[in-house]
């Protein structure tokens, strides 16, 4: 569309009000509206002032007043509001410059798509994000007075304590048996089937949706590829039409890696392939019908995957998910069979078109404008450099002895460890300015701050059970 056919869009749809959505740097949408009166053609060239300096991650910039420039592609009619309203995604502008701010996360995608160009290597890449999530009625949390809050356990959409089913029928999903028993244990089926409805009608298509393995409500929804930052606007409308389809049912969602306790944590693997003219780049005769391209891809993947996990899975809370025993990978290997390597080659379609990896670390707490740019250039930096792998990890890990695992590296175990291997390891993000040194710095800084200290300082709640009597 342009910005002609979104009035007339708009026009059609008997839209009174203007949404403009953008991302701040952590991923969260950010919005404000405008009256339809406001919005002319020339809004979407000049575009509309706001104050970003209250907005997390910007502060530093001097001058607070920034524009937002709509991007009329992206417009459609917002499924959730009572009053018809467009809604428009937006690009982050310097009023003084008129440059795309450097800390937008969808210009960052842009420039990571345009970089890709530039090399010549591909001219498109595609991502498929797997994020899963877990429904719930209601957040039930135990209250410590030093602590804040914290959830306790649950079966399928309750809070299992303080809140009794009566008469009680059965049929509950079992402990990390959610994978995929039908209804009457799903008994999510018909809200994910409107989430699903919902994302079709702004345009999304839809591969599948079901239950995941957790008992608590955890349930997938898979959306078909698309490049970068169409992908990243995508994951955007999944989480809000996700998050709103529940809260009209009297639920609630969360994203959250690890919201439960030895139940299976909440993943995002992240499906990816590079095009040249309309051919597929990954398809090849080598191992798990990979091209040597490919296999450079995944090499810079496992190389800066330390660092990689800094936008990849970007809270505390995502290293309680990186542990063995819940389908989350640890291991920085590749192979066609092993869920437990960090990167798997999908093998139930053979045609070169369907061809791609799958990067199984990532989870949904991450910003996915971020997490997808930098895969991309750990991945363009292995074919670069022509980074070579090791032998897959097809062996069953279960029957590997303790030496032989102790050689494959690890995902890193805490956020500082993540956030440290990309204070050391960031170079590759840099080139063609994708990532600015002032974006990493303004990451590692934020999230120490923010939320490596904030949660070292507070005492754990578990450290009562452990120490109140010691
Ligand atoms: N929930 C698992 C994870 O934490 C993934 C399960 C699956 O999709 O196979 O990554
Ligand atoms: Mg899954
Ligand atoms: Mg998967």
């Amino acid at each position: 569309m342009n910005p002609k056919q979104a009035l007339e869009f708009s026009k059609d749809q008997h839209c009174e009000i203007v949404d403009l959505k953008f991302s701040d740097i952590l991923g969260m949408w950010q919005h404000f509206s405008i009256p339809v009166s406001e919005l002319d053609e020339n809004a979407f060239d000049a575009g509309i002032g706001f104050d970003g300096s209250s907005i997390r991650g910007w502060q530093a910039i001097h001058a607070s007043d920034m524009l937002v420039v709509p991007d009329p592609n992206t417009a459609v009619l917002d499924p959730f509001t009572e009053v018809a309203t467009l809604s428009l995604i937006c690009d982050i502008v310097d009023p003084v410059t008129r440059e795309a701010y450097s800390r937008d996360p969808r210009n960052i995608a842009r420039k990571a798509a345009d970089y890709l160009n530039n090399t010549g290597i591909g001219d498109v890449a595609y991502f498929g994000p797997e994020a899963e999530f877990f429904i719930l009625d209601d957040v039930r949390y135990e209250q410590n007075q030093q602590c804040g809050y914290y959830f306790i356990d649950s079966i399928e959409g309750q809070w299992n304590t303080g809140r009794e089913e009566w008469p009680n029928l059965g049929y509950k999903p079992r402990y990390k048996e959610g994978y995929f028993p039908v209804p009457p244990t799903d008994s999510l089926q018909d809200i994910r089937s409107e989430m699903v409805l919902t994302l079709e009608k702004l345009g999304y298509r839809v591969e599948a949706h079901h239950h995941e393995v957790a008992t608590a409500g955890q349930g997938e929804i898979d959306m078909r590829y698309l490049a970068i930052q169409e992908m990243g606007d995508g994951l955007m409308w999944y989480k809000y039409v996700i998050k709103n389809v529940a809260r009209r049912h009297g639920k609630t969602v969360t994203f959250m890696p690890k919201p439960v306790f030895q139940d299976n944590g909440t993943g995002m693997h992240v499906h990816q392939s590079l095009w040249k003219e309309g051919k597929p780049l990954f398809a090849g005769d080598g191992y798990a019908g990979l091209s040597p391209l490919a296999v450079h891809y995944i090499a810079g993947i496992l190389k800066h995957a330390p660092a990689l996990a800094a936008f990849t899975n970007p809270t505390t809370n995502s290293y309680r998910r990186l542990v063995p025993g819940f389908e989350a990978p640890i291991n920085l290997a590749y192979s066609s069979r092993n869920r437990s390597a960090a990167v798997r080659i999908p093998m139930y379609q053979t045609n070169p078109e369907s061809k791609r990896i799958e990067v199984r670390f990532p989870d949904p707490s991450c910003n996915g404008y971020l997490a997808f740019s930098a895969m991309l250039m750990a991945g363009l930096d292995g074919i670069q450099s022509r980074l070579e792998v090791g032998d897959p990890l097809d062996k069953d890990i279960y029957s590997m002895s303790r030496e032989e695992l102790a050689e494959v590296p690890s995902t890193p175990s805490s956020l500082e460890e993540a956030l440290e291997a990309l204070r050391n390891d960031h170079e590759f993000l840099l080139k063609g300015d994708v990532f600015t040194e002032d974006v990493v710095e303004t990451w590692i800084d934020y999230k120490m701050e923010n939320e490596v200290s904030a949660v070292r300082l507070r005492p754990h709640p578990y450290e009562f059970t452990l120490y109140f009597d010691a």
